[in-house]
């Protein structure tokens, strides 16, 4: 029997990330360790093809594009997050867990982590998504 189809597979990874990254830095990287510019990128996330890792090369810091922000606090996928954004108004934790095979529990701590922000440091509240 083929897998439930959930409406998070139909997010595309790759944008997600793309669209965070736009967010944490806009057009330039930086290293949030010592404030440089000088980064480098340096292959992706095991398993998961379209985060990025980066190191600097000034404080020789690692990070990757979920580093510091909300998205780290877990490790469900970005395409899960990004559905729980869009829908929180409109979804209970009991329906959106259903929706997006979860326990309602990491369902509510995701809404609780959105509504600090998406990146943590920046304070940043909001996303176009
Ligand atoms: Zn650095």
């Amino acid at each position: 029997m083929s897998k439930k189809l959930l409406i998070s597979d139909l997010i595309d990874e790759a944008k997600c990330y793309e669209q965070l990254r736009e967010l944490k830095w806009g057009n330039r990287i930086e290293c949030k360790e010592c404030g440089s510019y000088e980064v480098r990128k340096n292959g992706h996330d095991q398993g998961i093809k379209h985060r990025q890792r980066y190191v600097c090369k000034n404080c020789n810091k690692s990070f990757t594009d979920i580093t510091d922000t909300v998205f780290a606090s877990n490790h469900v996928p970005i395409q899960k997050w990004v559905v729980c954004w869009l829908l929180k108004d409109n979804m209970s934790n009991k329906e959106m867990a259903k929706a997006l095979d979860l326990p309602p529990k990491i369902v509510s701590d995701m809404r609780s982590e959105l509504g600090n922000g998406v990146i943590k440091s920046n304070f940043i509240d909001n996303w176009d998504w």
